[in-house]
């Protein structure tokens, strides 16, 4: 198996086996030591009582990253923070910890005393088992309530006054309505991915969930970008916020090689096959656009690799010397699957057991999982935004990661538009045999190229592709814009 690149370090990247969960740890450690050494900062000083500080030295955090060093101490004190922060660089946590310190004083009576909402149902899973890590121990609980569970068993959760609920704003809402949730309690209110969660509709969810907050509540806000509805809501419901900006200048963390292959549609999925043969990724995700596109894709990918594996097995047999490489599971996942069906997937995802998954953008944002090494855009991203959260799920604490898009020859401005969003031109790669005609435009001037929140060079604001005309509001009945896109991942 040869890597055309043939580089020594993708040669290493290659080769790392299966997750090795203490090389892993060590890496999160590692990155977040230079990032300390850089802010001189210890989680000492940060103003943690000595039962947190105990939880953080259990997590076998060492160093606070940038946001923890940032916004715990503000958050300590009371203040209202709106960080603009990426996950991967430790967010999770700079929210955790103060709410559990918060848990440590009195509160103004009922339950929970905290609440996280977060837009998708996998984040609330990974926001409440960070949570679990660091409240090991302190009897302090979490719940987290979401759509596709039945609402029974979180109904019986929460009658037990957890102190920490985290939901997604739909699911809250429901259990407000049934008067299993009281917010009346609440000291501290966080909103995680706060940008993605308007972007797929949950404004008005969370502009209810918020009206219904005591008054006198802190509040919390991360967010990767601050498009003016961020800050609209900023503005609305939370009291002074300190704005910080914890993001880099480039959106796509420097350890992430981008590359882009040109393919003809047809040949997308061969070319597929052979680029998972040359890197051998350690985990990838194979990102598609649609539901239907993700099974299509997984279904050939596992009778493609479960035959490669039988071929493999006969070589063995018959003494030859392939099987070094070991057999890659697959997975998939999607809005349409049961959620049991999507948590057992993300566990194996999480655990190693599953190398590939094949997932549409509903694991585009927040999804943590450290070892992921390759990024494939099997179909190009409808947003730029997308591009930059797909991307986003490798590179995480520091470690490095590649990211490859395949482009056919239409969508030359998509890609084009990617690169005026991240500031960066992708280089462009081959595969013996599968080059398409790159029918790429010369790149527009680019003041008259949109780009996202102002964030791209030309800092205008964010335009859908223009390729896709919307449907007219009245055709989709009224409220119905955000839920096709919710249905869409
Ligand atoms: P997040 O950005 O919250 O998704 O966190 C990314 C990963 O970094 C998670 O696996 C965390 O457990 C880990 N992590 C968070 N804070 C630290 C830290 N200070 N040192 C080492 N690892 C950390």
């Amino acid at each position: 198996m040869t890597n055309s690149r043939g580089r020594p370090e993708e040669k290493g990247r290659a080769a790392a086996g299966p997750r090795d969960d203490k090389g892993q740890d060590e890496a999160h450690r590692a990155a977040a030591r230079r990032e300390a050494d850089k802010a001189e900062v210890d989680f000492r000083s940060l103003g943690l009582s000595p039962a947190t500080m105990a939880a953080v030295d259990r997590a076998g955090y060492e160093i606070p990253t940038p946001v923890q060093a940032g916004l715990i101490p503000r958050a300590l004190k009371g203040i209202d923070v709106l960080g603009q922060a990426r996950t991967g660089t430790g967010k999770t946590a700079a929210f955790v910890l103060p709410i559990l310190e918060r848990m440590a004083t009195p509160g103004r009576g009922g339950s929970p005393r905290a609440i996280v909402l977060v837009p998708t149902r996998e984040l609330a899973v990974q926001v409440r088992d960070e949570f679990e890590k660091l409240a090991h121990g302190s009897g302090i609980v979490c719940v987290a309530v979401y759509g596709g569970k039945p609402l029974k068993g979180q109904i019986d959760k929460l009658a037990k006054h957890p102190a920490v609920v985290v939901g997604t704003p739909g699911r809250v809402l429901d259990h407000m309505s049934r008067g299993t949730l009281s917010l009346s309690g609440l000291d501290i209110v966080t909103l995680d991915e706060a940008d993605r969660m308007l972007d797929i509709g949950f404004r008005p969810d969370i502009e209810k969930i918020l009206r219904r907050c005591p008054e006198g509540r802190q509040t919390l806000l991360l967010s990767a970008t601050v498009p003016p509805p961020v800050q609209r809501l900023a503005t609305r419901y939370m009291h002074n916020p300190e704005i910080m900006d914890f993001s880099t200048n480039e959106l796509a963390v420097e350890t992430i090689e981008q590359r882009y292959f040109t393919v003809d549609p047809t040949r997308k999925f061969d070319l597929l096959d052979r680029l998972l043969e040359r890197e051998q990724p350690r985990q990838a995700i194979v990102f598609c656009r649609t539901k239907r596109g993700t099974d299509k894709v997984f279904e050939r990918l596992s009778r493609r690799l479960a035959r490669r594996g039988e071929r493999r097995g006969e070589r063995r047999e018959r003494g030859g010397r392939e099987g070094s490489e070991g057999s890659q599971a697959v997975a998939c996942i999607h809005g349409d699957l049961a959620q049991n069906v999507r948590d057992r997937v993300m566990r194996q995802f999480r655990e190693g057991t599953v190398q590939i998954l094949v997932a549409t953008d509903v694991v585009g944002r927040g999804i943590d999982v450290s070892s992921v090494s390759h990024i494939i855009n099997y179909d190009v991203p409808e947003f730029c935004d997308d591009y930059v959260h797909r991307v986003g799920r490798t590179g995480r604490m520091g470690r490095e990661g590649i990211a490859f898009t395949f482009v056919t020859p239409e969508e030359g401005t998509q890609l084009t538009r990617i690169e005026i969003r991240i500031e960066r031109l992708l280089e462009r790669d081959e595969i013996e045999g599968f080059e398409a005609f790159d029918r790429r435009p010369a790149p527009a001037p680019v003041e008259q190229v949109p780009t996202a929140y102002g964030r791209g060079l030309a800092e205008q604001p964010q335009q859908e592709p223009a390729e896709k005309p919307k449907p007219a509001a009245s055709l989709l009945g009224k409220g119905r814009g955000p839920k096709r896109h919710r249905r869409a991942l």
